[in-house]
């Protein structure tokens, strides 16, 4: 890794988002049971956690972006980040 990121908010976005894409990965590999349930609306339901999940991912995402662009801590500008040699 170049540099380690120390921006706590940063940090914590970031534990978010791969705690969220865990989560998705979840409820996607649960789609192929839904498909085979007798449950009519099984997949459905299981369809709309999946789409439920992916906006949550990409509402992070979004996040991080907006963080990035106010705090530029990728940058190592004022955040406390170190840059490794
Ligand atoms: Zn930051």
């Amino acid at each position: 890794m170049p540099y380690r990121m120390k921006c706590p908010e940063y940090r914590r976005l970031l534990t978010l988002y791969a705690d969220a894409t865990g989560d998705l990965w979840e409820l996607t590999s649960m789609l192929a049971d839904a498909a085979t349930s007798y449950e009519s609306d099984a997949f459905a339901r299981a369809w709309e956690q999946c789409e439920s999940a992916r906006q949550f991912c990409a509402d992070i995402r979004e996040q991080m972006y907006e963080h990035l662009e106010r705090h530029h801590c990728a940058l190592n500008l004022n955040s406390g980040g170190t840059v490794r040699q």
